[in-house]
């Protein structure tokens, strides 16, 4: 390993510990290294007794989309997000929709297309005036973390700062991420505590731990929720769900149940749109006020409606936002309701 490679560089949380051996204190994994050893993520190394991170501005692809696609639907509405991913993923799921990149090691050699740094990610960021934030996802972003501290520090105010991640994160990781500027999430769920914690080997409640500590910190939230058949779809399943959502945040936060499609070691058939619009039915009679279908285009449940008198306030085609009639402070029309909209730019809208 060449560390003279400006990706690899000492990690900002670990714990020493004896005969060399370390503590990633980056996600609630908390792998143990020894020397010569990478984390499960396949980002973070063990070198001479130094936890170091292998991905730093390590960008496996980077593009404009419309923050429509993250999915976040009530954020910065109509806006576009230059987006990065990098590589690997701190937790495994079969299913996995972006595996190419999530199961993928770091490349032995950069390019100087492959690696960013934070100047340069200002730089493009100013160059372009239809870009309105920067946006880290396509893998786990957490395991970039240091990079994207260092981005969000350098990146003007006027320029929002979001992830699209598990929310397994460690509460030293998203203090710094919300210290440095983060501004919202959309945090991907896989199903509910008892199929994530056995299948995957994690502790959700951790998960919701975050999410509650980013909410108490004013940071804007979505949920997405991958529908996939047998695994996670039981009513009883989404029904816990969104219990969850409604106690641990708020009935408002928005969510997103998105269709699976067979992917990595999963031949699972893809979810029917039939699947989707019950899970869609059972989590609006739990009591969330924003329920959203994801990966079909065209559909109506990709439309705001108010929560209260059902109007029709934000019209969506794909990832672009069509139609609008939001008041200027963001209430329905037609009865008058606060919708939970942050914040409402008309200007974004194609029309
Ligand atoms: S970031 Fe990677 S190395 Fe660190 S605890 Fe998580 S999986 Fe392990």
């Amino acid at each position: 390993m060449n560390v003279d490679d400006p990706r690899i560089r000492e990690a900002y949380l670990y714990k020493k510990l004896s005969n060399n051996r370390v503590q990633c204190t980056t996600c609630h994994v908390n792998c143990s290294l020894e020397e010569g050893e990478s984390g499960i993520c396949k980002t973070r190394k063990n070198i001479e007794g130094k936890l170091h991170t292998l991905i730093y501005g390590d960008i496996s692809s980077y593009s404009l989309h419309p923050i429509e696609k993250m999915p976040a639907y009530q954020y910065y509405p109509g806006s576009v997000a230059l987006t990065f991913g990098s590589w690997g993923c701190n937790i495994n799921c079969d299913w996995c929709q972006n595996w190419d990149i999530t199961m993928h090691k770091p490349p032995e050699k950069y390019t100087n297309a492959s690696l960013m740094t934070p100047e340069k990610v200002v730089e493009n960021a100013n160059f372009n005036p239809s870009i309105n934030g920067v946006c880290f996802s396509f893998n786990e972003p957490t395991l970039s973390f240091e990079f994207a501290l260092d981005v969000f520090q350098m990146l003007p105010n006027d320029f929002y700062k979001y992830f699209v991640s598990n929310g397994y994160m460690t509460v030293e990781v998203l203090d710094l991420l919300i210290s440095s500027g983060l501004n919202g999430m959309t945090v991907s769920f896989k199903g509910t505590e008892n199929v994530t914690d056995a299948l995957l080997n994690i502790q959700q409640r951790k998960i919701w731990d975050n999410l509650q500590i980013a909410a108490q910190r004013g940071i804007h939230l979505e949920l997405a929720y991958l529908v996939i058949p047998t695994i996670n779809d039981d009513e009883e399943f989404i029904r816990d769900f969104s219990q969850k959502v409604i106690h641990r945040l708020s009935a408002n936060i928005p969510v997103h149940f998105l269709r699976y499609f067979p992917s990595y070691l999963t031949k699972i058939e893809k979810t029917s749109v039939s699947n989707l619009q019950k899970t869609y039915t059972i989590a609006k009679n739990e009591g969330l006020e924003y329920v959203y279908l994801g990966n079909i285009p065209g559909h109506p449940f990709q439309n705001t409606y108010c929560p209260d008198c059902s109007e029709l306030l934000l019209k969506r085609d794909q990832f672009s936002l069509t139609f609008s009639q939001l008041t200027s402070d963001n209430r329905c029309p037609s009865c008058n309701f606060p919708v939970q909209i942050f914040p409402y730019r008309p200007q974004y809208i194609n029309k």
